[in-house]
């Protein structure tokens, strides 16, 4: 079946004679964790399933989707613990859209358990601050096995996904070690020193005088090119309202990622993880306020800057009742609140009507 652009369409002839008329969307989702995943929820719901991995011989299978969704997730919370690779953005979108993560906690397995990490801290092993549970594990092992075997995170990523059938592609932004690490003055001490980003966030909870953030890992860590060819492929490029610092500014900092976007022909929206000023859940402002943004749709907006004056959006949906101006973005107001897939559809169908997007009516 022929695939179209923004404006294309194909009139298709059903059985009954008269012509249908659609267009195909992709659509590409920069996201972080749980905000991340509780949008690609609603950009499936919206679009239905995208075959990841794709079948051998590329046709869509039954109840899958002609649409396509590819996010794009941040990388730079992974990090080595106890000697295996843990993702913690990945994981959070593949045990949302899988259905097996902890709805409570919001990350990791439900109906976890919790002896390994039990009997590693009986060995005293650090770190011991961080929440390792048994079923997650198993995905931990597997990744490490295959990392060490020689194969990408992308390649990784999509084998795991062969048991959760997301129905969304999951690509993380670089293949190469992009971590976020956070500068901060220690309780109890006056020397500076660097953590990684998930000893900042769950050990200290960022209550830490802290200076910024820099990426570690390699020098060259860059766009995969899978990621490249989603941003290149897209009709419509989406800024899930995640973290705008540690998720989407962790994407954003990765070599080639601005470029890609900048040149991409596809529109860019964003959508703004703040309401009434004030974070959903997480903590967005204690990292914006590290790097001087305020916690308002507005600076959130600002920070991004327009693509038309050297930045990266040409929309901006915010809740409705606050209100943003920035020169050069298109500002639309929605509901935000992603309290469950089909409301998290409207929302996303709202940001793609925003720079002229047609997407699927919701019944
Ligand atoms: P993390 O990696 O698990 O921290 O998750 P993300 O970075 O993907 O998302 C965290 C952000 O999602 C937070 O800054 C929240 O403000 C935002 N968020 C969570 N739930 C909602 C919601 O229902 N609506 C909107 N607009 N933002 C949300
Ligand atoms: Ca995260």
């Amino acid at each position: 079946m022929p695939r179209h652009g923004l404006e294309g369409f194909d009139c298709v002839t059903p059985l009954s004679g008269a012509p249908l008329q659609w267009t195909l969307v992709k659509v590409t989702v920069l996201v972080g964790g749980v905000g991340g995943a509780r949008m690609l929820l609603g950009v499936r719901e919206l679009l239905g399933r995208t075959p990841f991995p794709a079948p051998s011989d590329g046709a869509p299978g039954e109840g899958e989707s002609d649409h396509s969704v590819t996010a794009i997730v941040n990388v730079g919370d992974d990090a080595w613990m106890h000697g295996v690779r843990i993702c913690p953005d990945l994981d959070t979108c593949m045990y949302t859209l899988g259905g097996g993560i902890d709805e409570e906690r919001a990350w990791g397995r439900r109906n976890e358990t919790w002896h390994a990490k039990e009997e590693l801290a009986a060995y005293g092993a650090d770190p011991d601050w961080f929440g390792l549970g048994d079923r997650d594990l198993a995905t931990h092992l597997i990744r490490t096995q295959m990392l060490e075997a020689g194969y990408r995170l992308t390649d990784v990523t999509a084998a795991l996904c062969r048991r959760w059938a997301p129905g969304v592609a999951l690509r993380p932004v670089s293949d190469e070690r992009h971590e976020t690490h956070v500068v901060i003055t220690p309780p109890g001490s006056d020397a500076q020193r660097a953590i990684h980003f998930q000893e900042w966030w769950v050990r200290y909870r960022a209550q830490v005088p802290t200076t910024g953030f820099a990426q570690v890992g390699d020098k060259d860590a860059h766009l995969t090119p899978e990621a490249a060819a989603a941003i290149d492929e897209a009709d419509v490029i989406l800024f899930a309202p995640s973290n705008p610092v540690v998720s989407i500014g962790a994407i954003l900092s990765v070599n080639g990622m601005r470029a890609a976007l900048r040149t991409a022909s596809a529109p860019i929206v964003g959508i703004s993880p703040v309401i009434d000023n004030k974070p959903l859940r997480g903590m967005a402002d204690e990292c914006l306020s590290v790097i001087g943004v305020p916690t308002t749709a507005e600076a959130i907006a600002a920070h991004y800057g327009a693509r038309c004056a050297a930045g990266l959006l040409d929309g901006w949906l915010i809740a409705d009742g606050d209100s943003a101006e920035v020169e050069g973005i298109a500002i639309g107001t929605a509901p935000l609140l992603m309290t469950d897939p089909r409301t998290t559809a409207q929302m996303v169908r709202d940001a793609c009507a925003l720079v002229g997007v047609d997407t699927p009516e919701l019944s």
